[in-house]
């Protein structure tokens, strides 16, 4: 490029050295880059025109208007000063013209749909489409007594419309929208003694049953995908029957998966989240596994077999009832490291570091949570009437572990310390039955958490409500009755 021609064209050139021109550019239909100089307020002084880009303009300048070859919008704004910001943000901060007649006259009202380029902010934003810096400052300061305006992010797009204001010289925004997420929509409106108002608008969310039906082709996850399952919900899908099935190794082309879970979503049908899972089923080779999850008396939700079994608690005492833990001394006699005799050692010892996740091996009740002797933070839980376990030298409780509290299996209880009578961080574990610690590998604990009487009925009942939903909502079974 030569130097000459470019600080002909160079605006900064021209308004320095006439500083009562304001510069305008207009980017025509045809790719041209119109820059117009203007006096004062509006009165149009001359035109410099038929700028051919790639020519004559500065490489930021061409790149911004380049971007945007069908916008066909007053870019004034947006090229007052090229070099002032990063081409990157600019190339995204697309402006949209829904008024014709705006590439003639960068003052008539306007509506426009801008987008958040990288790095850019809510302010920038709204120069860029062409506000003055003091408005996009007043419209900031309104939209922060509703959010941070720092959260708004790179794509986000608003609406806005712009007048021209008081002085007839720059835009002012009379109407932004701002959607901030698909439930939130923030509005800031000029009201009549012309200061900025603004509303949050919430939309209401409905649950609702989602039914899917899957035939497995290629991977799990892909057919899921393909059948419009979200990805949270196969995957809760593939840890419900993680107990029974070898995901990695058993399922096959063929194989099919059924799912019924809540959705929760906007009224235009746009989804916001996903809930729980319902029901599931999987047909591995022909074999069937239904869960039904299931609230049962005691308040406790949970997935059963249809004939009332619990998947959960159906393992036994958890084998090891800590995160990441190394058994380092069983039970029986041992040389006990701190007293120098041989003693009877009536658990099991884990290393594993301080702060280590300690679950409670079973469902139960907690007996006990607070120092105990040398077992120094102690928690005990009872699992029946007659057995019970025990976890010594933590460093502290689980969140609202407290006697009398209703845990499950594998919820975090505690975690790993060295309190007590211990000579480095471990969890100390016992397994009691009638209160007299047992070795844990000779206790046979299988608990009966088969549902029963009252309760069984009513899960039955609740079976058949949910398999009556699942065909009312899964597109190709109700179509293949039909
Ligand atoms: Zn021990």
């Amino acid at each position: 490029m030569q130097k000459n021609s470019l600080l002909l064209f160079n605006p900064s050139f021209i308004t320095r050295y006439a500083p009562f021109l304001r510069d305008r550019y207009l980017l025509t239909k045809s790719n041209h880059l119109r820059l117009r100089y203007v006096v004062g307020g509006s009165a149009v002084f001359a035109v410099l025109a038929g700028m051919a880009l790639g020519n004559v303009l500065t490489p930021s300048a061409q790149q911004i208007a380049l971007l945007e070859p069908a916008a066909g919008l007053t870019a004034s704004a947006q090229l007052q000063d090229p070099l002032r910001r990063d081409p990157a943000a600019k190339e995204s901060a697309a402006l949209v013209a829904q008024d014709e007649q705006a590439q003639t006259n960068s003052l008539q009202p306007k509506l426009v749909q801008v987008k958040v380029g990288k790095g850019e902010t809510l302010s920038e934003v709204l120069e860029d489409a062409g506000v003055s810096l003091q408005e996009a400052s007043d419209v900031v300061k309104v939209v922060s007594r509703h959010i941070n305006p720092r959260q708004i992010r790179a794509g986000q797009k608003f609406d806005l419309r712009l007048d021209p204001d008081s002085t007839g010289s720059s835009l002012a925004v009379t109407e932004a929208s701002f959607a901030i997420d698909p439930l939130r929509t923030l509005r800031v409106e000029r009201g009549n003694n012309g200061d900025l108002q603004s509303r949050m608008d919430e939309k209401p969310i409905t649950a609702r049953r989602q039914a899917a039906r899957i035939v497995i082709d290629g991977s799990l996850y892909m057919s899921a995908d393909k059948a419009g399952v979200p990805d949270r919900i196969t995957a809760n899908v593939i840890r419900l029957f993680s107990y029974t099935v070898d995901f990695q190794r058993d399922v096959k082309n063929g194989d099919k998966m059924e799912v019924l879970y809540d959705s929760y979503l906007t009224p235009e049908g746009e989804l916001v989240k996903t809930g729980d899972i319902v029901y599931a089923r999987i047909v591995l080779g022909g074999k069937e596994y239904p869960l039904y999850r299931f609230k049962t008396k005691d308040g406790t939700e949970d997935f059963f077999t249809p004939d009332g079994r619990s998947i959960r608690r159906s393992g036994g005492l958890m084998k090891t009832p800590v995160a990441f833990g190394r058994l380092t001394s069983g039970f029986g006699m041992r040389n006990h490291p701190v007293l120098g005799y041989t003693k009877m050692h009536k658990g099991v010892d884990f290393a594993a570091p301080i702060g280590t996740p300690v679950y409670a091996a079973a469902d139960g009740v907690i007996e006990k949570a607070g120092r105990f002797s040398s077992y120094g933070n102690y928690i005990r839980v009872r699992h029946s009437s007659k057995l019970g376990t025990a976890y010594g030298h933590l460093s502290r409780y689980g969140k609202g572990i407290r006697p009398g509290v209703r845990v499950k299996q594998g919820q975090i209880i505690g975690y790993v310390g060295n309190t007590g009578r211990s000579t480095g961080p471990h969890l100390h574990y016992e397994v009691l039955v009638n209160g007299v610690q047992v070795n844990p590998r000779s206790v046979k604990y299988t608990i009966d958490n088969r549902l029963k009487g009252n309760e069984l009925e009513r899960f039955r009942e609740h079976i058949r409500r949910l398999g009556q939903e699942y065909v009312q909502n899964v597109p190709s079974v109700k179509l293949a009755r039909n």
